[in-house]
């Protein structure tokens, strides 16, 4: 059908309800009862009911719609809302249920979809008290933050027999990489770029790893973190998408949103598979996102389409055989420390830090809570006189800088006059070891993604060819969400303390030394390993202390003589064979980190596999 013909051809009637527009400044907000149709040229609304059409009360021009979408259920505290926006106005429209929300919004996207003025993003909330429900922007002609279908659905089977919408403007220039924010950033040096999460900027400098030189959309040039962005494009931009975590980690956000149809993507426990989650009724279901034989994706065997975010947007729309349809991402977490405060910036001023309390004590020293210029949360590790070598330190920490993972705690920089502080991150939940010994009966699940996370870094620290050499629970932090942090990498050799450095030292942490080490002081990323295993063991036994009843002589006796810890009580046979692998006395035949998490990751798969729907 052309899209002229039959222009007054009812295609859909209806009886919703509508909320007033406020066009007037003085009207107050009510909703009334309108029966709606829908034309290939107009939406129209009339009083009365279906079956006796009253006056008609008013009418949107489909040409001039440049939005159709669903609209959360808290923006007005109503369920299936939708948003016709058009010029500078927004129709909202409450339907009845569930389907006849779906349905009405797909029927106008189908007759709107040649529009030029269709817009890439919308606001799946309200702009109500000042500011939008959805992203809390307090600019009412904000960009949206949540891409329309204009941008996720354009080649999906659901339209297949219908000619494609007009693609968006390309706002970016090509000369760089282009990408999105996936956090807010407040700039914080000169120089450095402030943004808003789903901004997007084109690279223009890469400089080193961790910062580069980009252009915005207003054509702001700046300093922006490259972790705080990700190529347009991928899964990792899509607010919904939470990577490699666990089935019990996704299910404590769901619920804790207590928000119906909250929901998440994961990669699944099986290897290249990935998990739908979603909260209905308190409850939430975990839904195999599969492939069929032309690789397009589905949940039910009736939807499929070619990328998992063109899946997503459908069933954002319709439930189509899930319990509920998809209505929000979790809200997300803190923002991520950036490598160092500011781009370039190595050398922390002391007078821009404000300490805090104790919260703990160390080796090198008091370590105490603190503020960076008032705003970012830090610990400062303050290092005692003489503990340590300052200079090679300084060299090196400007190294492990550089160093970012998620599970490593992030090294900000140093106040490089004696004393020496060192600023870090701030980790929330204290040291791995003692949140063991507090919550001895953890669930086997917890343990397992504790070790995961260790591993992690270690494989990270591995591909640096960066050796840690005092790993172990008590060097490990707890962060938000049970994320682990592994901390004090490379640190040990800065150490002026022959009873911690050398072998035969009492303070040398010999029950986590492989034999070489003991030997002939030979670290490498398979010493590491040894430690890893032994820390594994820690982590299964509920931080108990590894060889208890020994002394560092007859630890050396037994490992030499070829024993090794037994297995903890509750730890399953596959996980113990992994730490017993790390402590074979050859180095070489020893996994590497990368191993440890494919066969972490394996044996995750077998003793949780997902009971799907
Ligand atoms: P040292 O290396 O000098 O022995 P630690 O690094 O073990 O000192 O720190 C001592 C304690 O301080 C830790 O057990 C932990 O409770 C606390 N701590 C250290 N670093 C941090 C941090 N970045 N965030 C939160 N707490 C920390």
């Amino acid at each position: 059908m052309s899209y002229f013909d039959n222009a007054d051809k009812e295609l859909k009637v209806d009886s919703m309800f509508k909320r007033s527009q406020g066009k007037k400044k003085l009207s107050t907000i009510n909703y009334k009862e309108r029966v709606f149709v829908l034309t290939p040229k107009q939406l129209q609304y009339y009083e009365g009911t279906p079956q006796k059409r009253g006056k008609m009360k008013g009418t949107v021009d489909l040409i001039k719609v440049k939005v159709v979408e669903a609209v959360d259920d808290n923006a007005f505290d109503k369920q299936y809302c939708f948003q016709v926006v058009y010029q500078e106005y927004t129709l909202y429209i409450i339907a009845n249920n569930e389907e006849q929300q779906s349905e009405w919004i797909y029927a106008i996207q189908e007759e709107c979809r040649k529009n030029k003025t269709l817009l890439s993003y919308y606001h799946p909330g309200a702009f109500i008290g000042n500011q939008w429900t959805c992203c809390h922007n307090t600019d009412k002609q904000a960009m949206g933050c949540q891409k329309t279908f204009v941008n996720t659905v354009s080649n999906s089977q659901v339209f297949l027999d219908k000619p494609l919408p007009p693609l968006p403007p390309t706002p970016l220039e090509n000369e760089g990489l282009n990408v999105v924010a996936l956090y807010s950033f407040q700039g914080i040096e000169s120089g450095d770029l402030s943004f808003s999460k789903g901004d997007e900027f084109t690279i223009l400098i890469s400089e080193g790893e961790h910062w580069c030189l980009a252009r915005d959309r207003n054509g702001q040039k700046g300093y922006i973190p490259v972790n705080y962005v990700r190529e347009k494009g991928g899964l990792d931009t899509e607010c919904w998408y939470f990577g490699d975590i666990m089935r019990h980690v996704a299910e404590d956000k769901l619920i804790k949103e207590q928000k119906e149809g909250t929901f998440l993507v994961r990669n699944s426990s099986k290897d290249g598979l990935m998990t739908l989650s979603l909260l209905h009724a308190g409850v939430v279901k975990h839904y195999h996102i599969k492939q069929d034989e032309n690789k397009f994706y589905k949940i039910s065997p009736r939807h499929c389409f070619p990328t998992i975010p063109e899946l997503i947007e459908y069933h954002k729309l319709n439930s189509g055989g899930l319990v509920t349809r998809l209505r929000q991402p979790p809200s997300s977490d803190t923002n991520p420390p950036t490598v160092g405060l500011g781009h370039g910036k190595w050398e922390i001023d002391r007078s821009e830090i404000n300490l805090g309390h104790e919260i703990g004590n160390g080796q090198f020293g008091r370590v105490c809570k603190g503020w960076w210029r008032g705003t970012t949360e830090v610990a400062v590790k303050m290092m005692k006189p003489n503990s340590m070598s300052e200079d090679d330190f300084i060299e090196e920490a400007k190294v492990m800088q550089h160093f970012h993972h998620p599970n490593l705690v992030q090294l900000y920089g140093v106040c490089s006059q004696t004393p020496i502080y060192i600023i870090t991150e701030f980790v929330p939940n204290g040291c791995l070891l003692t949140f063991l010994r507090k919550q001895r009966s953890q669930k086997l699940s917890v343990l397992c993604e504790i070790v995961f996370h260790v591993a992690s870094a270690m494989a990270y620290l591995e591909s640096k060819n960066f050796i840690h050499r005092d790993l172990a629970a008590r060097n490990c932090l707890v962060g938000m969400n049970l994320v682990v942090k592994v901390c004090d990498f490379g640190l040990s050799r800065f150490v002026i303390d022959d009873e911690y450095t050398a072998s035969e030292g009492t303070k040398f942490p010999i029950k986590w030394a492989a034999p070489e080490v003991i030997m002939y002081n030979r670290f490498s990323s398979k010493s590491d390993i040894w430690a890893y295993g032994i820390l594994m063991w820690e982590v299964f036994s509920g931080g108990m202390s590894p060889y208890a009843s020994y002394g560092n002589p007859q630890v050396v006796s037994y490992i030499m003589s070829g024993k090794r810890l037994k297995k903890p009580e509750s730890c399953r046979s596959g996980i113990y064979t992994i730490m017993k692998d790390c402590w074979l006395e050859c180095p070489d035949h020893r996994p590497s980190f990368g191993i440890v998490i494919r066969r972490l990751k394996s044996l995750l798969g077998e003793d949780y596999a997902d009971a799907f729907d």
